[in-house]
């Protein structure tokens, strides 16, 4: 595989822009969990010898993950992705608190979505670009609100929510609700899940209480990832049985896969700067091709506070499921909505959210670009699309 940004080796000819679905395993990574698969199998419970060893690995790299988030180590709790760890503290927090409710943005992914459905949650909208309210947010908090959970970055259309705005919000409730005599703590969780190529996740420069990582979406392992806990935080378990993970979060830990999530963190960190300057660089032409290739062609999503890699687009009066089949045919693989609500013939909740009508969501793709995207993908992409839409190039 070639990770220095030269034309996609992944499969010969296939022109691979669904990165914010998956993400190749980096060579580095896939070497950190040999061992682990191999000579270092053991479980990390077991007392003998060689499975404190690999305990003790288990530790060491727990440690490095909290130093790149800027937490302590017994914060960073494993888990099977950023489904599971949505879900955890979502759950996991609100089970502490009966009675309680949390407030959540219209765009999460579906696995903040539904838990905190499940939990009584309050809906905040976001602006025509894909931002949150805070106002609105803010509005929305009651006495009864223990937490507070907005993404840090849509995997759809690829926007970076106000995470810095949203804490100094929250820390003013807090103040108040505290002179008040309302004890109840406001908790605030983001998913980071398609941030953490990109952006600082330092936690505590954010100020969140509590973040979801997965290792799947920074060309690490497919569930893998972990939840990052703030020690003031009271968590309960959710998935119960042998007591791992300070009993937040039981079964045998899947060692392999933590050792690549923590490599893929610490790569991607290492990274996120200079692969940032180089996909903006790209995105920019991604745009400009767009717009001088199909005029009619409208971006969703602000193009200010974007990830780097996300371009998403409305061809009006298209078929995104159509398009979609076309250019898989011509070798070039792109996305109508999240991998996950792929199958679902609801138009996006994230596009309807921003005020999207249900037949421009239908008429719109997501493409998303990483490591082993290059200049001529693009032209060549944009030149197929061109041509499945049958305009002159
Ligand atoms: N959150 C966001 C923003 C995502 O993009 C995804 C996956 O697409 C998830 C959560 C779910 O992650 P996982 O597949 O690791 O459970």
């Amino acid at each position: 595989m070639n990770l220095s940004g030269k034309p996609s080796k992944l499969v010969d000819g296939l022109i691979y822009l669904d990165y914010a679905a998956a993400t190749p395993l980096a060579p580095e990574v896939m070497k950190a969990m040999q061992p682990y698969f191999s000579d270092k199998f053991y479980n990390p419970s077991a007392s003998y010898l060689a499975a404190q060893a690999v305990k003790k690995d288990l530790n060491n790299t727990r440690a490095s993950i909290a130093q790149i988030l800027g937490a302590n180590s017994p914060e960073i709790i494993f888990t099977a992705g950023a489904t599971e760890a949505n879900n955890l503290a979502i759950f996991g927090v609100t089970k502490q608190f009966p009675g309680s409710n949390v407030v959540v943005s219209a765009i999460e992914h579906e696995s903040v979505l539904a838990p905190a459905q499940a939990a009584g949650a309050k809906i905040a909208p976001v602006n025509a670009e894909g931002i949150v309210y805070i106002d609105r947010l803010a509005e929305l908090v009651d006495d009864q609100t223990v937490l507070v959970s907005v993404m840090y970055a849509n995997n759809e259309i690829g926007t970076i929510q106000p995470l810095h705005r949203i804490t100094e919000v929250l820390s003013d409730i807090r103040r108040e609700r505290q002179q008040r005599g309302n004890h109840l703590p406001l908790y605030f969780h983001s998913d980071g899940a398609q941030a953490a190529n990109y952006l600082d996740l330092h936690v505590s420069k954010l100020g969140v209480d509590l973040m979801s990582l997965n290792g799947g979406k920074m060309y690490g392992p497919k569930a893998s990832g972990a939840l990052f806990v703030s020690a003031s935080v009271k968590i309960g378990p959710y998935i119960l049985g042998g007591g791992q993970e300070r009993n937040i979060r039981s079964g045998t830990e899947n060692v392999p896969a933590i050792m690549g999530f923590s490599k893929a963190l610490e790569l991607t960190q290492v990274k996120r700067r200079e692969e940032t300057r180089r996909l903006q660089e790209l995105q920019t032409l991604f745009f400009e091709l767009i717009f001088e290739k199909i005029p009619t062609a409208v971006i969703n999503g602000s193009v200010k506070y974007r990830l780097p890699n996300n371009v998403h687009v409305t061809f009006p009066g298209q078929d995104n499921e159509r398009l979609i089949f076309a250019l898989d045919e011509a070798g070039v693989l792109a996305a109508a909505g999240s991998a996950c609500s792929a199958s679902s013939q609801e138009p996006s909740h994230v596009l309807r959210a921003c005020g999207i009508s249900p037949e421009d969501a239908h008429a719109s793709l997501r493409f998303t670009m990483g490591r082993a995207t290059s200049e001529s993908d693009i032209r060549r992409a944009i030149e197929k699309l061109t041509k499945i839409l049958g305009l002159n190039i």
